[in-house]
């Protein structure tokens, strides 16, 4: 049977606020989750503010989802009841192209679903997120949460943890080689701890020194404050990967110029306006951009794996719903140390 269900939506680009959406009956495939906390990326920010493209309001986002299986149809094979388990950015893809073949369903050909404002191909519904009580995903794009993580922490792995994951990943982050972090919120601190864990040599690049004695304390070997001048000259060819995770445009010369012969800078932000490089930034060093968007199914059950085993969880601030609002204008003004995460019991 389908399920009313308390949500917080999006009614405006300035206001979220208590809603009931209908969740449908799980099929044959699919598992219900009751949702105990859902985080909240910058992504939700930008979606409900329709930055990246109007929206239809209300819209219920939220795409780090940690929770406790409550419903499984009767092909379910890979989770039972009181399992649990997680949601990411993605909640169907077309399952035949060769993306999908690969398990790199975040770029499905036909474009994956995503977890909000997608359109779901089950029912036809423009797809709800993790603000809310319960969710039916199909068993394909649920993640199994290890013991040894605990749910609230669970939550901010399947975006921020995933995202940062995925290029140290792909561009072999590793002992020896020196990465750089730009912009020290939730995706950049999950990069710092990721980056360490991997055993690089990693250096935070942040507007201001305020987050430096944390920073340090999570992992970072150097904290460089962009606001402060000649800050880039000593760092000129010093790195061979840089991630950026700015939610804002920035200028990408002076870090272009950090990397050394043949080194890449990954764009893994997603701001509303374009980024404006000199193409002499590129060709001075054979360097590489390239984007980055969260992983497949099971390079994030690979990342959740990994962070069981060597512990490693985001920095949260649990909060009850009724705070959402003021927790986007906290994450605007990079007040937030580093993540929120809702309990949605407080829903
Ligand atoms: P966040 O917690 O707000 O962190 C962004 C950080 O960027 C801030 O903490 C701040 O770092 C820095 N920043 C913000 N405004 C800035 C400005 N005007 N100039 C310079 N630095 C600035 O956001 P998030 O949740 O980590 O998400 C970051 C971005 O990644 C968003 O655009 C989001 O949509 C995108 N995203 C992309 C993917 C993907 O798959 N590619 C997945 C998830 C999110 P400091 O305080 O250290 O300066
Ligand atoms: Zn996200
Ligand atoms: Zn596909």
């Amino acid at each position: 049977m389908s399920k009313e269900v308390k949500a917080w939506g999006a009614i405006s680009p300035e206001k979220t606020e208590p809603i009931t959406i209908t969740r449908r009956a799980p099929d044959d495939e699919d598992v219900g989750i009751d949702i105990k906390f859902a985080g909240i990326c910058h992504s939700d920010i930008h979606t409900v503010r329709s930055e990246w493209g109007k929206i239809t309001y209300p819209l219920v986002v939220g795409h780090e989802i940690a929770g406790v299986v409550s419903a499984v149809g009767k092909n379910v094979t890979k989770f039972k009841i009181g399992d649990h388990v997680g949601v990411g950015c993605m909640v169907n893809s077309c399952r035949q192209c060769t993306n999908c073949q690969d398990g790199e369903e975040q770029y499905c050909y036909s474009g994956a679903v995503m977890t909000y404002n997608g359109k779901d191909p089950k029912d036809g519904t423009i797809t709800q997120g993790g603000y809310s009580q319960y969710v039916v995903v199909d068993q394909a794009f649920v993640l199994r949460v290890p013991e040894s993580v605990p749910l609230d922490k669970a939550a901010p792995l399947m975006c921020a943890g995933i995202t940062l994951y995925s290029p140290l990943h792909h561009w072999k982050a590793g002992p020896g080689k020196r990465v750089g972090i730009i912009g020290f919120g939730g995706l950049g601190h999950m990069g710092v701890k990721l980056a360490k864990a991997l055993g690089c040599e990693v250096t935070v690049f942040s507007q201001t020194y305020s987050k430096r004695e944390i920073g340090l304390q999570l992992g970072a070997d150097n904290y460089i404050a962009t606001s402060e001048p000649n800050v880039f000259s000593a760092l000129t060819h010093k790195f061979d990967l840089i991630i950026n995770t700015v939610s804002a445009s920035i200028p990408l010369e002076l870090y272009l110029s950090c990397l050394r012969r043949d080194g890449s800078l990954v764009q893994v932000g997603a701001p509303e306006k374009p980024l404006v490089i000199s193409p002499f930034s590129l060709d001075a060093q054979r360097v590489g951009l390239h984007g980055s968007m969260i992983g497949g199914i099971a390079e994030t059950q690979q990342m959740l794996d990994f962070c069981g085993e060597k512990q490693i969880f985001p920095e949260i601030e649990r909060i009850e719903a009724s705070y959402i609002n003021e927790a986007y204008d906290r994450v605007l003004k990079s007040q937030v140390k580093f993540r929120f995460v809702i309990d949605i019991s407080t829903m």
